[in-house]
């Protein structure tokens, strides 16, 4: 009975955060986080100047929503390096699994490299000379 009622919160868990996720990518739809006020700036932002590794992450998911990802990849590079590695890390798995690559190891690499990753990019697009301008979020001409 247990490992059914756990099965259950499993199951509503993975619906509600689902539905959570479904709902915010509806209201980034139709909501501009680039000329609204309904969403807060980066506090981050806000009282430093800097870029963290988050600034126009919602702009861009705005922009990618909408079928613009060149305008998405001005805003937050990294997210869509982010989204393109999600969305094909299962299928990658799946390959290299068949060539009898053990996957937990590279699993394990990654996601112990993902804090490194995101601190040079913070570090990075704070840095206001060319090439590292291009990371920081910037308007799309
Ligand atoms: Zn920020």
């Amino acid at each position: 009975m247990n490992v059914t009622l756990t099965m259950h919160h499993a199951v509503l868990h993975r619906y509600a955060v689902r539905g959570a996720l479904v709902l915010a990518l509806v209201f980034l739809f139709f909501v501009n986080p680039a000329t609204s006020t309904l969403i807060p700036p980066c506090p981050v932002h806000a009282m430093t100047g800097l870029h963290c590794p988050g600034c126009g992450s919602l702009r861009a998911t705005h922009a990618l929503l909408h079928g613009d990802s060149v305008a998405a990849v001005q805003y937050n590079p990294l997210l869509l390096v982010m989204f393109a590695a999600f969305a094909l890390w299962r299928p990658l798995r799946k390959v290299l699994r068949d060539c009898g690559i053990e996957t937990q190891r590279v699993e394990a690499r990654v996601v112990s490299a993902l804090p490194w990753l995101i601190v040079a990019y913070w570090v990075l697009r704070n840095i206001p000379v060319y090439p590292f301008s291009l990371l920081a979020p910037h308007v799309p001409a």
